[in-house]
């Protein structure tokens, strides 16, 4: 056999680690934030609450009508084949609060939302009873209790309603509004700085040379990074200059929590960000057990995290979603693991896979009439075809020991989107 150099192809060379080992260390290394604000529940949306919220009230607050009808003693409903008439004694609108007690043979119309008055106990619907002039007819069909919301029935006073940690929803700020909390304790937005490294790469704004290219990868940053629990720093793109890099890696770490690069990580020769590094801080290479994704960058520059990723632009959104999302996740305290969950879809194709490396493919997934996802892949996977990913809905998760899928295999995929 003949004796050659390990090259980038080749997945079974020694140093290579499992995405599961790369996520352990990454994670094992990682500060979490500790610095909190107080800020209106308006602006909460998407923040991780670092109060546990006890409940001041309960809710709701009175015992209330659950429809539009009629509140009345359940030892007035009649028994079976029969009949009562009940009187009307007054009408209660959602808001008022009914004090009088309600006189032997009659009822209360009522309205949703309305307080249950005195001794009452259940309601009968409007269109459930037969409404003469100045009383209604019930029938048999009724229970006691029904149509009645109890006090504290969603929530009691003293029950924590909302535990640290916990990345805040839409229903979250209703709730913290309906116990009239205006203002909670959140962590801090996690600040990033983002950069893209290459003496290739043009701003946008300008016009590229001849065998330059736009970057694209910080814009994709910017996009996916665009959350109401991160601070953005933009440091544009820096050219492979170990003088412009030092400086601005540095400067960065100075109020940067993380900073994120692409490119320059790799064995090219003009991967300058690695020999900078190098002396600058703590900084790990690795080769990464992904495809894409394969050359990693991660450690701390002074006390800032640094991730350098690939300068593939399908490399970078992939170790984003894949390495970096649950570690800005970890670092903000985050504990009801928002991130999608992985669902099993059937492969639509064949694919093909070399066992000892994770490959995440880009799909497209459906689901047919019996619940059943199904997904196909987006065509050519190369780590610079963006376009792979603008095509696809999920990510196809194929494990490090797998190798080719066969047409009706069960994989993993990972929806881009949730409702939230
Ligand atoms: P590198 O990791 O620096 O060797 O880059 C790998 C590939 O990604 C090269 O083809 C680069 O031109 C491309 N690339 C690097 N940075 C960017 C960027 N910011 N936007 C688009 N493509 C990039
Ligand atoms: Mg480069």
């Amino acid at each position: 056999m003949m004796n050659r150099k390990p090259n980038c192809t080749d997945i079974n060379e020694p140093g290579l680690l499992h995405i599961d080992q790369a996520k352990k260390a990454i994670f094992d290394a990682l500060p979490v934030l500790q610095d909190t604000q107080q800020i209106p529940i308006e602006q909460a949306k998407g923040r991780c609450l670092s109060e546990s919220i006890i409940s001041p009230l309960q809710v709701p607050g009175h015992t209330n009508s659950a429809v539009d009808g009629y509140a009345i003693r359940s030892s007035d409903l009649p028994s079976d084949k029969l009949e009562t008439r009940l009187t009307i004694q007054a009408t209660v609108l959602a808001g008022q609060l009914y004090t009088e007690p309600c006189q032997p043979g009659h009822c209360i119309h009522i309205m949703t939302g309305a307080a249950m008055p005195l001794d009452l106990d259940t309601v009968i619907m409007q269109e459930h009873c037969q409404i003469t002039q100045d009383a209604i007819l019930i029938d048999a069909r009724h229970k006691k209790g029904q149509n009645v919301r109890q006090a504290g029935e969603d929530i009691q006073l003293g029950d924590t309603i909302l535990p640290e940690g916990k990345l805040l929803c839409p229903a979250d700020i209703g709730l913290l509004a309906s116990l009239a909390i205006t203002e909670i304790k959140v962590k801090r937005k996690l600040r990033i700085a983002i950069a893209s490294t290459g003496n290739e790469i043009y701003s946008i704004a300008s016009v590229a040379a001849e065998g330059g290219l736009y970057d694209s990868n910080r814009y994709s940053l910017l996009a996916a990074l665009d959350r109401s629990d991160i601070e953005i720093i933009n440091l544009g793109i820096i050219r492979d200059n170990e003088t412009d890099l030092l400086k601005c890696f540095n400067e960065a770490a100075g109020y940067a929590d993380i900073i994120i690069s692409t490119g320059g990580v790799s064995v090219g020769e003009a991967d300058y960000t690695k020999a900078v590094l190098k002396d600058s801080g703590d900084i790990n290479f690795w080769k990464v057990a992904m495809k894409p994704g394969r050359p990693i960058a991660f450690g701390k520059i002074k006390q800032a995290v640094f991730f350098g990723l690939p300068g593939n632009p399908v490399a970078v959104l992939v170790t984003l979603y894949q390495l970096v999302l649950p570690a800005l996740e970890r670092m903000l305290g985050i504990t009801d693991s928002p991130i999608a969950p992985l669902l099993k879809a059937r492969s639509l194709e064949p694919i093909r896979k070399k066992t000892g490396r994770t490959e995440i493919q880009r799909g497209i997934v459906s689901q047919i009439a019996t619940g059943e996802l199904q997904v196909k892949t987006t065509g050519k996977q190369g780590s610079g075809i963006l376009s792979s990913i603008s095509m696809a809905n999920a990510f196809i998760i194929l494990e490090h020991e797998r190798d080719s899928i066969k047409k009706g295999d069960w994989v993993d995929v990972q929806l881009f989107s949730g409702l939230f």
